[in-house]
């Protein structure tokens, strides 16, 4: 039997009821691998190791021992989330050559978990950009249509999990990178509310954004997944102390009297007809089911684009400081002192994207234009969060679509970054809010290419995504 199209739940049933072994599930996810290898989603593969822990983990199941919450299930990790002794390369040639020496704490929740790591996911080059197409390890295509890219920037981890490689895959998102991905492949991702799941060992990109998180086939699964992920970390100053929830819990099997706003101005944002008429048949669903549908109005939700932009590349020019071509990765062979070093290694190990970042975060901090854009853009950070503290007063959560458009074509708009920029206008401003937000397929348009719609919530109400999600998932969802 092919074990590889079920749920993580689904197989985590038979391997807890002794119907499958996690050797078995290993095995044929490492098939589905090699025999999709045009995908190019996976940087570096781990499977040695995997079928290690998973025979292991049969052995302990074998004896009755205590299992992990994941125990024998098969996953896949970003490159970006350091795994000690494999690469992580976060996408650049700058890391190409180099090897973690210490667990994330991520995936030291995943290995106490029992969980089988296959390997690193294919991504944009520190994870900047929206179509997987900035890596230096090559695009990653999307399984729906190979001619079209996966999204970004965590494009591997939507497509394994797409193309039934693994159960499981680990997404960062700073400003969509794990809902973007979701939406495009077909899957359910989500970006938890800042600080809920730690981000020690996930390589700094905008570090008041980032956050790691969940991206599977079913909102079930994203729920067990983050059971696992989610807690305090004194390793982090940003971590939060947010109680521990069973997130398995949040499925209330009803959306009767929960309030969905809607700001239906937000559909005039350069959206795809096709993606506009799937979501409002969407907020029609959840309204014959109960839901209070309320139209709300954001206001200034059209500057978090902009101000994402000064605000992360400020942050990213700080952060990617580190890479000097002395302490990490590959140093330039063609320095003959020390400023070269820093200079030939920089200039030869980064892409443009990253550069081009580089330059504009250096440019918005610069003493002259300080307050003209970086201080200006934490001001309407400011307004951004107070909006929304004001939207979730009068409803649960809000709902628009994850993306203008379906997957594009590769090469479409990677020319022309500000285009590029302008996909990420529905799902930047739950990181600049820091409230948890979820992409969910909601059916194909007519090219075949999957579409998602986006929930957000209150800071720490993922349970309300969650439950809405499932509702739709198992009620009116077109998978
Ligand atoms: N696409 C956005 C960017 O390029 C978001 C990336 C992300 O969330 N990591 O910055």
């Amino acid at each position: 039997m092919d074990y590889t199209k079920l749920t993580l739940k689904q197989v985590l049933d038979l391997l807890n009821e002794g119907k499958v072994t996690s050797e078995e599930l290993t095995k044929q996810c490492i098939e589905s691998i090699n025999s999709q290898s045009d995908l190019n989603a996976l940087i570096s593969t781990t499977f040695d190791e995997a079928l290690k822990k998973a025979k292991e983990v049969d052995q302990k199941r074998a004896k009755g021992e205590k299992v992990g919450e994941l125990a024998g299930v098969p996953v896949i990790i970003k490159d970006n989330i350091n795994m000690v002794g494999s690469y992580t390369t976060c996408g650049s040639k700058f890391l190409s050559n180099y090897k973690s020496v210490y667990d994330a704490t991520v995936v030291e929740r995943l290995k106490n978990a029992d969980a089988v790591i296959l390997g690193k996911a294919n991504m944009d080059e520190f994870a900047m950009g929206s179509s997987n197409e900035t890596s230096y390890f090559g695009v990653v295509k999307n399984p729906h249509n190979k001619e079209c890219v996966p999204g970004g920037s965590s494009g591997g981890s939507g497509v394994v999990v797409a193309s039934n490689m693994c159960y499981l895959a680990l997404g960062s998102d700073t400003g969509g990178s794990i809902r973007l991905p979701a939406s495009f492949c077909g899957i359910y991702g989500l970006k938890p509310t800042y600080g809920l799941v730690p981000r020690f060992g996930l390589v700094a990109f905008a570090s008041s954004l980032d956050q790691v998180g969940p991206m599977a086939r079913s909102s079930y699964d994203i729920a067990l997944a983050l059971n696992v992920l989610a807690g305090y970390d004194k390793k982090e100053m940003t971590s939060s102390k947010h109680e521990k929830e069973d997130y398995t819990k949040s499925f209330l099997g009803s959306v009767k009297g929960l309030k969905i706003g809607v700001d239906y101005s937000l559909f005039e944002m350069g959206t795809d007809e096709e993606v506009k008429q799937s979501i409002l048949s969407v907020i029609k669903f959840y309204e014959q089911n109960g839901a209070i549908i309320v139209p709300v109005k954001v206001n200034n939700l059209d500057m978090a684009l902009p101000v994402y932009y000064i605000l992360a590349s400020a942050e990213a020019s700080s952060n990617l400081g580190r890479f000097d071509g002395i302490r990490y990765g590959v140093r330039s062979k063609n320095a003959d002192n020390i400023g070269d070093v820093y200079l030939k290694s920089r200039t030869e190990g980064f892409g443009n994207e990253v550069k081009r970042r580089i330059m504009l975060g250096n440019f918005v901090l610069s003493s002259g234009y300080f307050d003209a854009y970086y201080k200006k853009a934490q001001r309407v950070q400011t307004l951004i969060k107070e909006e929304f503290s004001k939207v979730f007063e009068s409803c649960d959560a809000l709902i628009m679509p994850t993306s203008p458009t379906t997957a594009f074509k590769i090469g479409e708009k990677f020319d022309d970054p500000l285009k590029m920029y302008l996909g990420d206008i529905y799902t930047i401003p739950a990181n600049i809010a820091g409230v948890p937000a979820m992409s969910v397929p909601c059916g194909k348009d007519s090219k075949g290419l999957p579409i998602g719609f986006q929930l957000f919530a209150n800071k720490f109400d993922e349970k309300t995504l969650l439950n809405l999600a499932n509702f739709y998932e198992i009620n009116g969802g077109v998978n």
